[in-house]
């Protein structure tokens, strides 16, 4: 069977038009769109990451005509995202905003706790949250978070990686797919983890809550091995200071739904990557007295580092 590929992409600034080619590849999901190796080893890297998430159709052809039409499309997909690094770094743990109304804008993303207890994650419509304790449940939809993102994932692209022994070569991987600097993108990861170490941070008692920057000491780290599951993650921009963590942030959920937490450091076996190319952001301001007094003037970048990274350093 042969496959005729067209390549259309709607991007008026570079004047494409249409690219065509033929591949004999025995099956067309193989010639994913954005990163393929199709795409990568045909009309070169420059051009795929121009082309990156757009409008592509894929025929397949045979003497009869065309017997099959495949149409890969880049979704608008937005962000939503309720509250601010920067304000939740600064002690606003208590929580604004329902998992009733968050999950409303979207089935997958990242968040925190009220009261930082543990680590949020959300996948396939649900809200999971990891505690200290190791234990991970699903939270009322009444309770409320006072930090989550959130996104309707729908796949852009996917692509498999095999054998990365390192979180920063796993990013490295991503980084050489994920072409637009300044884009923000959606990852779902999901397989078997060789290794795979999460944390969760524990609950905050009494008020004034401790700002995030002196807590690192009492993270608690959790260590598995041979783990199924996914990981739920994103890459922003630079330009999301302040609002969100710049760079890659990644949270875990086990298959079996009862283990997670926030990514520290993973070796992965054999998974499938899936990427969601977002295109707009949106944020719901906290109308708590407290955000309307928070001074946003300290920078916070070095807390954001190592509230991503888990080093107190
Ligand atoms: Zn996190």
């Amino acid at each position: 069977m042969k496959y005729r590929v067209q390549i259309i992409a709607l991007l008026s600034i570079f004047n494409i038009g249409l690219v065509s080619g033929q591949s004999s590849l025995a099956n067309p999901e193989s010639i994913v769109p954005y990163n393929g190796n199709y795409l990568v080893s045909n009309i070169g890297q420059k051009l795929d990451a121009e082309l990156g998430g757009h409008l592509y159709v894929i025929l397949k052809e045979s003497d009869c005509g065309i017997i099959e039409e495949s149409h890969y499309s880049y979704n608008t997909t937005n962000l939503f995202h309720y509250g601010f690094i920067d304000s939740f770094l600064g002690g606003m743990y208590d929580g604004g905003y329902t998992y009733e109304n968050l999950l409303n804008q979207g089935s997958f993303g990242l968040g925190a706790p009220d009261k930082l207890d543990g680590e949020v994650t959300i996948l396939d419509g649900i809200a999971y949250q990891t505690r200290v304790s190791g234990n991970t449940s699903i939270p009322e939809n009444s309770e409320k978070t006072p930090y989550a993102f959130v996104t309707n994932f729908s796949k852009d692209s996917e692509f498999i990686l095999e054998e990365v022994n390192s979180k920063e070569l796993l990013e490295k991987k991503l980084d050489e797919r994920l072409l637009n600097i300044n884009g923000m993108y959606a990852i779902k990861i999901e397989g078997v983890f060789k290794k795979m170490k999460t944390r969760a941070f524990p609950p905050v008692m009494t008020k004034p809550y401790p700002e995030l920057g002196s807590m690192f000491d009492k993270q608690v780290f959790f260590n598995y091995r041979n783990i199924e599951g996914t990981l739920v993650g994103f890459r922003l921009p630079q330009f999301i200071k302040g609002v969100n963590i710049p760079g890659y942030h990644f949270h875990f959920i086990s298959k079996d739904k009862s283990k997670g937490g926030h990514l520290i450091e993973v070796e992965i076996g054999d998974v499938k990557i899936e990427i969601d190319m977002i295109d707009s952001y949106s944020v719901k301001v906290p109308d708590q007295d407290e955000f309307k007094k928070f001074d946003f003037n300290k920078d916070r970048s070095p807390d954001v580092r190592k509230a991503e990274s888990g080093k107190n350093k």
